[in-house]
């Protein structure tokens, strides 16, 4: 009865180890976890993450509103020159 049990107990921890040391899958999908590129707001200088920001080009801006303000002083500089 007692080794019954002992079996028992060592196939669930084995089941378990090798649930935790195999890699969970996710469909084939190998993204090395990288840490994300900061980039800066063109407009206010804020530091946020690449994939939060909003790209225009070569630069990045932290807001829509900030996009749009910088567009409308590059248009204006623009108009000037
Ligand atoms: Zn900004």
């Amino acid at each position: 009865m007692r080794f019954l049990l002992v079996v028992i107990v060592l196939a669930i921890v084995g089941h378990l180890l090798r649930k935790a040391l195999r890699p969970p899958p996710r469909g084939g999908e190998t993204r090395p976890a990288q840490p994300e590129t900061m980039v800066r707001c063109a407009l206010c200088d804020l530091h946020l993450p690449r994939s939060e920001a909003l790209a225009e080009g070569e630069r990045h801006f932290c807001c829509a509103d900030h996009r749009r303000r910088w567009r409308e002083r590059a248009e204006a500089q623009r108009g000037r020159n």
